[in-house]
């Protein structure tokens, strides 16, 4: 087989500001600490816990400073704050000693871009490449994530080349990561395998991150698909899979069953996981959809063929 799959993985976790900003309720200061709590436990190294965007815009992450100050997780473990513009950036720089990654973002979409952050793409990234140099001189470690990368709901197809350009000027910017974000959920298993294989050769030296939402049910498909490629970092949602009808991402658990079961390294317990997706699922007052939290992890011992 020629498939450039790696022995282990990163995953980071979006949950805390990917999925709560998706809940229709805005849910309790301290339940999402004790969420992150529960998933620093569980083994993740990196957790995205705020954005600072303007709380009239998104009153679910309101209380990101908050979080930030009072989330208790193991030292190894690196937390990520989501910038939107150079705002934003004046209020995260405000506490900057309680985390340690920024990530700051566009859409390779133009329509999208605009409908999301009201400027065009242009602009965004002129912000951005001002918001770089603020971030690295701070001694953040500096993300840059593209959403649509794989498709937009306004515009259609995107060319691969327009987002991995957008992707080159984020590490010209001094970006050390890239995320690529299926926003809506319409990237397939070979576009996939197509766009990260050019990503890769385009970008030596940049970590790619692959973040699937799952609205399509193609979401696990996608994450397989990446990895035979060579791509060794996923951002997922564990725990929170948004409510019925919405464009959930994949739940974590589910990435980390299949991975796992597959030989390749999340250096996460799967239990552990499963029992924060329950912690989740307990606050937020409703069954969540993800296999594991159903299943269970797979049970070699046979045990249950005995009975
Ligand atoms: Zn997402």
């Amino acid at each position: 087989m020629s498939s450039r799959r790696p022995s282990s993985v990163t995953i980071r976790e979006v949950g805390p500001r990917d999925g709560f900003q998706n809940e229709p309720e805005i849910i309790p200061t301290d339940e999402k600490i004790r969420l992150i709590n529960s998933l620093g436990r569980a083994g993740f190294k990196r957790i995205e816990v705020a954005s600072f965007v303007r709380p009239d815009v998104l009153p679910q992450l309101a209380d990101g400073v908050e979080v930030l100050k009072n989330i208790d997780v193991p030292g190894d473990v690196s937390l990520m704050v989501l910038i939107p513009n150079s705002k934003g950036l004046d209020n995260a720089l405000k506490v900057r000693e309680y985390y340690h990654e920024a990530s700051i973002f566009v859409s390779s979409s133009e329509t999208h871009n605009m409908k999301n952050i009201n400027r065009t793409v242009a602009e965004t990234m002129s912000d951005d490449k001002v918001m770089a140099k603020r971030i690295l001189a701070e001694g953040l470690k500096l993300d840059a994530v593209i959403a649509t990368s794989f498709g937009c709901p306004y515009e259609g197809r995107i060319p691969l080349d327009r987002v991995l350009g957008l992707a080159e000027q984020f590490a010209e910017f001094g970006a050390t990561e890239i995320g690529f974000g299926d926003t809506t959920g319409m990237a397939n298993p070979a576009y996939v395998a197509d766009f990260f294989a050019a990503a890769l050769e385009r970008l030596p030296g940049v970590e790619l991150t692959a973040h699937f939402h799952n609205t399509r049910g193609q979401g696990l498909a996608n994450a397989y698909s990446a990895l035979e490629v060579g791509v060794s970092s996923f951002g997922e949602l564990g725990g929170c899979p948004v409510h019925a009808g919405s464009t959930g991402n994949i739940s974590t658990e589910d990435l980390v069953s299949m991975f796992e079961e597959m030989g390749v390294d999340t250096g996460l317990d799967l239990n552990r996981v499963i029992e924060s997706a329950r912690e989740a699922q307990a606050f937020l007052g409703r069954k969540l959809t993800s296999h594991s939290i159903l299943a269970g992890p797979v049970d070699w011992t046979g045990t249950l063929a005995a009975h």
